[in-house]
């Protein structure tokens, strides 16, 4: 069988123009991925005690766009959840984003109005005029002690270098904040899909005109004709790794399930200094689901494994604009996604580059 297009990568990326392609423009579409389902990293299912769990980290969909949200809602409904997260210092849990009351808990400050929070951070704030990392961006927020305090250990661990290594924008995406909201993110729509996120993932791929290979790496698939291909897997093994390998941080999640309704105040506690793991994640809190058991997974950060996140370090982004410039030299080929275009994308934004490939193809505005 002849199809019109070969998608390797059964995540957001690939699925998005799967469903987009057979049901826009009629193409006959061949989806293949090498783990053994479908949905990336998004992949979840109910573990052997009827709780459903995220294989590869929590998931939680935030966005602002309007028509992101619309175009997932055809394949879902949703479940409304606002993620909240403590970080645990001594024996304290405070609230993170650095908010009115993390300052209070940790400095023993009875502050209740912004102006005080304030002033608090203006003291706190060291005057750094131009922000080169993201050690200088927290210090220039913050000051020292909420950055010795929270933020430090737990980049170190989690990126396998100092903030002062990493761009600006890793530590920038947390707001600090002077009122007492606690939640994660700020976003207009906050939510996970009420099956999970593998139900929404078939209800996407379901078209006649769509098949799906599931334990296919691309490199060892033969004797099957397409005319165009769209690849949503690392660039750099796409190219054999001519100029080198990109790097990635990636996680080995330790599970544990317990005979008990809840054993977090919220779904995620930061573990900033004393550990080997960064983060434990207890999947009720965000599903909903009534169980008298719950699993915690506790997230331990490694050099190696599967390519989670791409390193956000000056040397990683020239490596990646020498295999940018490969791609741009191929005609009917085309890259998008995470790991295809090496960069921190939410579950959003890969949609909406997707779309957006989507479109251009649609036009014909494609090389
Ligand atoms: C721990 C963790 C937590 C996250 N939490 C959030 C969150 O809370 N909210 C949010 O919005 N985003 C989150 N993300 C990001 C989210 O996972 C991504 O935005 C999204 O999954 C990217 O989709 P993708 O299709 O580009 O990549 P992926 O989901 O990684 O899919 C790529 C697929 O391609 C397959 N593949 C790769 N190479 C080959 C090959 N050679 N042959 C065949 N198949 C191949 C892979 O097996 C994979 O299934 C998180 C990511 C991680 C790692």
């Amino acid at each position: 069988m002849q199809y019109d297009y070969l998608i390797v990568g059964a995540g957001f990326a690939g699925s998005v123009l799967a469903e987009r392609l057979a049901s826009q423009l009629g193409k006959r579409v061949l989806v293949i991925d090498k783990r053994g389902h479908i949905a990336g990293n998004a992949f979840d299912a109910k573990n052997e005690y009827g709780i459903r769990v995220h294989h590869y980290g929590p998931h939680l969909f935030h966005t602002n766009d309007h028509s992101i949200y619309d175009y997932l809602s055809q394949f879902t409904a949703w479940h409304p959840y606002e993620h909240r997260v403590r970080a645990k210092v001594g024996d304290l849990l405070v609230p993170m984003p650095v908010n009115r009351t993390t300052i209070n808990m940790l400095f023993g400050t009875k502050f209740t109005r912004e102006e005080e929070v304030e002033a608090f951070l203006a003291e706190e704030r060291e005057d750094i005029p131009h922000i080169m990392n993201s050690e200088e961006f927290v210090l220039a927020r913050a000051g020292r002690r909420l950055y010795d305090l929270l933020y430090r250990g737990y980049s170190t661990k989690h990126w396998g270098v100092e903030p002062r290594e990493l761009s600006p924008l890793v530590c920038g995406r947390l707001p600090v904040r002077l009122d007492t909201d606690d939640r994660y993110f700020n976003d207009t729509f906050q939510v996970i899909p009420q099956q999970g996120y593998t139900a929404l993932f078939m209800r996407m791929l379901d078209h006649p005109l769509i098949d799906v290979q599931l334990n296919s790496a691309f490199a060892s698939l033969t004797g099957i004709p397409f005319d165009r291909l769209i690849y949503t897997g690392p660039i750099d093994e796409y190219f054999n790794w001519m100029h080198g390998r990109l790097p990635y941080r990636s996680l080995y999640f330790r599970y544990e399930t317990f005979a008990e309704e809840f054993v977090q105040p919220v779904a995620q506690i930061n573990y900033p200094n004393n550990h080997e793991f960064t983060r434990s994640i207890e999947f009720k809190h965000i599903t909903g689901q009534q169980s008298a058991q719950t699993t915690v997974a506790t997230e331990y950060p490694l050099d190696e494994g599967e390519p989670f996140y791409p390193v956000p370090s000056t040397e990683s982004r020239h490596l990646y604009n020498l295999y940018h410039a490969e791609a741009e030299k191929l005609t009917s080929v085309y890259f998008t996604g995470r790991l295809a275009t090496y960069k921190y994308l939410n579950m959003d934004q890969v949609v909406g580059q997707s779309l957006a490939l989507f479109r251009k193809i649609a036009r014909g505005d494609t090389r």
